[in-house]
């Protein structure tokens, strides 16, 4: 009875997730995500209509190691996937495509996986499943949990295997928002107590102080600017956040509505997440306001505009990428006075090809004179004292510190290093290193 656990992506760096845990054999992937700063980095100094291929993806780690499992591949029974971003699910259109196996996801997940992957794909072996799922592949009983994150319907992920409970917890925080089927619940986890052997633990912000802030707080930092700012009198008024945070968006449209302006979702990536959370019920926004997708149609609206006015615009574009609508908007596509106001309800993710991207677009906004606002936005991650909580109720005997580079990694270890939690093993593990039991 062998228990081999091994890294593939997104250890000692962020992006790419996905671990492989072979039991007994028989071998489960979770997540299969890419690394989104390597793929940015491509669109940003290559041809944007072209598409990297699977060699230069491998090449340029932009992908997970997939090969690292060799002639063991065959033995993969059952991808799982904890939740709908790109870099827990972008590598699967590349490497899932030639598995047999099925992949396990979320209704919304799911959805979003259907929408990158072409024709091609067998959608067939895309399974659904609601957050709170207890299934079995193979003999392996695993569990899903529901949990708050930045997008809907993200799950950690418990396996049941021989050396006990292994538990996948990236990408949540304690705090939950007003979406429903997307809340954390600690009393769930209360059963787990004492009973995981190995816990994956979200690593990103293990240093920053306090707790992560909920949904609600950026619904109040809202209410800041409004009591700041006259947004009755600004003629357009701009928005941009995460595509796939769908919460947010509800947010986002609500006060459009409050203004009396038409409402317009525009750009490519809101579409496709916007139709998965009408598709699996979890939101209509089209009832909010028009969405505008491809290029024609966003060229013809933008060229055809009479009085912005009337607008509110949410459009992609916060990372400053070079094809989104906002740097259109900004290149030319829209004529900004100083009258409008463009709020970036986000975070620059902290990659130099994002950081620059995002610097260029405002030094070109700012030249003409629109209001700017930034940063009116929460984290999806827990904080330091988010982490001691959730691992008091676990008790977990390993922690293997998961989706951060080197250093982040260290502040777990140092985190747990004081009690009560001294006994409790950390433990960080380079990609390819196997944990074996
Ligand atoms: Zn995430």
């Amino acid at each position: 009875m062998t228990t081999i656990i091994t890294p593939l992506g997104g250890f000692g760096e962020v992006g790419r997730n996905c671990l492989a845990l072979d039991l007994n054999g028989q071998i489960l992937i979770i997540d299969m995500g890419f690394n989104l700063e390597k793929l940015l980095e491509f669109e940003t100094k290559y041809d944007l209509n072209k598409k990297p291929s699977l060699n230069f993806m491998i090449k340029k780690e932009i992908l997970p190691k997939l090969n690292l499992l060799k002639y063991k591949r065959k033995n993969i029974v059952g991808i799982l996937c904890s939740h709908a971003h790109l870099d827990h699910i972008g590598a699967i259109p590349y490497l899932a495509r030639k598995l047999k196996c099925n992949i396990y996801a979320t209704p919304f997940t799911s959805s979003v996986i259907k929408s990158i992957c072409d024709v091609k794909f067998d959608f067939s072996k895309i399974k659904s499943m609601p957050t709170n799922a207890k299934f079995n592949i193979s003999g392996i009983n695993i569990e899903f949990i529901p949990v708050a994150h930045s997008t809907p319907q993200s799950v950690i992920i418990a396996i049941h295997s021989p050396i006990g409970i292994i538990m996948y917890a990236n990408d949540f925080k304690l705090q939950s928002g007003f979406l429903e089927d997307s809340q954390t619940n600690l009393e769930l986890f209360e059963k787990y107590k004492n009973k995981v052997k190995v816990l994956f633990l979200d690593c990103l912000y293990s240093s920053h102080k306090g707790s992560c802030e909920s949904e609600f707080d950026v619904i109040k930092q809202f209410q800041k600017i409004e009591k700041e700012v006259d947004l009755k009198n600004k003629r357009a008024i701009i928005v941009s956040t995460f595509s796939s945070h769908i919460e947010r968006l509800i947010t986002l449209a609500k006060l459009g509505k409050k203004y009396n302006k038409k409402i317009v979702f525009i750009g490519s990536s809101l579409s496709k997440y916007i139709k998965s959370a009408k598709d699996t019920q979890i939101v209509d926004l089209s009832e909010y306001g028009e969405i505008i997708s491809g290029k024609r149609n966003i060229h013809y609206f933008f060229n055809n505009l009479k009085n912005p006015k009337d607008y509110y615009f949410i459009v992609t574009g916060h990372q400053g990428e070079p094809n989104s609508v906002l740097k259109k908007m900004a290149d030319g596509l829209f004529d900004f006075t100083k009258k409008d106001l463009i709020i970036f309800s986000n975070k620059i993710i902290p990659a130099k090809v994002c950081e620059e991207n995002r610097e260029k677009l405002e030094k070109k906004l700012n030249k003409t004179g629109v209001q700017i606002i930034k940063d009116v936005h929460v984290s999806g991650h827990l904080f330091s004292e988010d982490h001691k909580q959730f691992v008091s109720i676990i008790n977990p005997q390993i922690i293997v510190p998961s989706h951060g580079e080197n250093f982040m990694e260290q502040n777990m270890v140092n985190l747990f290093k004081k009690e009560p939690f001294s006994k409790i093993k950390v433990i960080p593990l380079k990609i390819g290193e196997n944990l074996t039991f």
